[in-house]
Parts: C-alpha cells; structure tokens; sequence
C-alpha cells in the first residue's frame, strides 16, 4: 500500500491520518505543535521531525493547515525538493482560490502531482471517515488520490482543474451561510407571532421554506435531535469557521467580479456574530443575535 505523508495533524488532521492508518496505510506525521504530533503518533502515525522529514518516502502527501499562507509555506518550504519525483501532493485545508492555484503551480513546476481537496463534514465526519472531499486537478491526479481519500471520506467529487475543488467548497458555504440566517430570521419572526417552532417546522420542511439548514440542523432545539441548538450550540461547524468561508467566497467574488449582495451580507452577519462572543458556538447560534433581544437564549 502507499506511504502517505500527513502534515497539520489539529482537530481535523489527526482523525484523517488515524483512519488512513486504520486503512492499512503507513502514515509518516508532522506538526508544528508537540501535543499534537503526540496525539496523533498514540494513534499509529509515525512522526517525523520536520515536513521535509515526512515527505521522503511517500508516495502521497496530505496537508491540512489553517490557511493559504500555512499551505504555500509548507509546499513552498523544501518539501517538492526533499519528495520523489512524481508525488501526489493533496491539500484538504480550506484556503482562497488564488493561492489553491498557487500551490498547484509548485507543485507542477516540480514534476509532481497535485489536488485541492477540501472537506466538509466537520471534525464528526473526519472521525467517522464520512467526510466529503471537493477536488480540483487533472484527472491523472484525482485517479490516483480517490483510494486515499475513500479511507477517510465517502464521497469523492472530481469538481474541475485546480482550485475547482475550494470554488465548489466557498460557494456551497456562502449558500449554508445565507440559508441559515433566513431560517434563523423565520423562527425570530414566529417567536414574535406567537407560532411554535413546531408548527413552523412542520409546515416549513413540507413546504417551499424546506433546505438543510433547516431540516438537518434546525436551529432551534426540539424538532431536530440531532442539530446543535440541542446542546447548547456546541459545534458542530463552528461560527468562526463560518466567518473564514464567508470571506473566502467574499475575496474570490472581488476577484472574479461576482456579484454576492446576501453573501456579503452574511459575511458582515457573521462577522458581528464572532465580534459579539459567539465565535465558538456553533455557527446557528446566529438566532441569537438575530433575535435582536440583546440575550443569548
Ligand atoms: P487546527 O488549527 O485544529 O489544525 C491545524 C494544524 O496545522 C495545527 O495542529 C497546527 O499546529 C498545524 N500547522 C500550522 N502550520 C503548520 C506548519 N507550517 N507545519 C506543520 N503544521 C502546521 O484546524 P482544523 O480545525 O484541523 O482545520 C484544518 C483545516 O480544515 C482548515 O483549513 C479549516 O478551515 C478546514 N476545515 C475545518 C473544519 C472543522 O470543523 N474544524 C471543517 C471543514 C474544514
């Protein structure tokens, strides 16, 4: 079986490695932070001293970083020299357009393989090895990442060439984020009205008003088990991480000369949301703030 590295071994990281080591893959590890490499090799993956460290016997490299700047660092930083020729290079964190492309270029120029695979599922998908991947790249690359990523996913999408994969991944989020406000928003409005969360949500997940954010993750407790707001909002998909993809899309629609009058609006939404103190609540704790009382139940 192939030899993987993984670098960026966090939250959602380090469930990834331990199922492709559950896979039967050999994962070689690195993180900046030591508790972290820790955690992860008590989990079976190897860890090494350095990116460059992990990156020598693989056959494929995985990343997982915070940001295009930690992502352009670390494939920046010595690791296509210190790879095989012809390496699979798949970045999974969720970064900007531009510097997706960017790392495809270091990659190419390199001699090596690459995908932009971002994931949505949350750390719960990443534990239970159900998350989705988007991904942007050439088909050669994509054949050659999917059993890789079937060990730590369930669905596998070929979205496009590079960077197609963090397009299709910032644009699905501008939807859930502009979504879960005008659900948000009709359950403020009926609470005014004197209607039930029930009854609106009987009448709602049968009707035109039906879509995710509502009947998966409805974000008042009761009608959903499952959603958060059942337990107190804890994430979940956090509000902060909500904010990040929210001025993603905002930067790629600039760029690209897209007009997104409701995402900017849900950007700024949810940047007072995070200003406000709930950057750490799931990111349909927004009722909240759109229930305008000044109070947090
Ligand atoms: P995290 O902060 O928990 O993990 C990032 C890890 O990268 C940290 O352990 C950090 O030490 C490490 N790191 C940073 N720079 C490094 C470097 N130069 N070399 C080696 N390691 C380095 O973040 P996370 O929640 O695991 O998220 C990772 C990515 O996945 C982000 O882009 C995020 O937007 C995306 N994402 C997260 C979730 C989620 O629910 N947490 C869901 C979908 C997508």
């Amino acid at each position: 079986m192939a030899s993987i590295g993984f670098i960026g071994l966090g939250l959602m990281g380090q469930p990834m490695a331990a199922n492709l080591v559950k896979a039967g893959y050999r994962v070689a590890g690195f993180d900046l932070a030591a508790a972290n490499l820790k955690n992860a090799g008590d989990k079976g993956v190897t860890t090494g001293a350095s990116a460059a460290d992990v990156v020598r016997a693989a056959d494929v490299v995985v990343t997982m970083l915070p940001a295009g700047k930690d992502t352009l660092a670390v494939w920046g930083g010595g690791i296509m020299e210190a790879a095989k020729p012809g390496t699979l290079f798949i970045d999974s964190s969720t970064i900007d357009v531009g510097s997706a492309r960017a790392a495809h270029e270091l990659a190419d120029k390199s001699g090596m393989l690459s995908l932009d695979a971002p994931v949505s599922g949350g750390v719960g998908g990443a534990e239970a090895g159900t998350l989705t991947f988007m991904c942007g790249g050439t088909a050669a690359a994509f054949e050659k990442a999917k059993p890789v990523l079937e060990a730590m996913g369930k669905r596998i999408v070929h979205c496009g060439d590079a960077g197609a994969g963090q397009s299709a991944k910032i644009c699905n989020n501008m939807i859930l984020g502009i979504s879960m406000i005008g659900v948000c928003e009709a359950f403020a409005l009926a609470e005014k009205l004197g209607l039930s969360h029930q009854a609106l949500f009987d009448v709602a997940s049968t009707s035109s008003g039906q879509c995710w954010s509502l009947t998966s993750y409805c974000p008042v407790p009761g009608p959903v088990p499952a959603a958060p707001s059942n337990r107190d909002y804890k994430p979940g998909f956090s509000s902060a991480l909500m904010l990040k993809d929210l001025k993603l899309a905002q930067e790629a629609a600039a760029a690209s000369g897209a007009s997104t009058p409701l995402g900017a609006a849900a950007a700024q939404l949810y940047g007072m949301h995070n200003a406000w103190g709930e950057g750490g609540a799931d990111f349909s704790a927004i009722i909240h703030l759109l229930r305008g009382k000044g109070v947090k139940s």
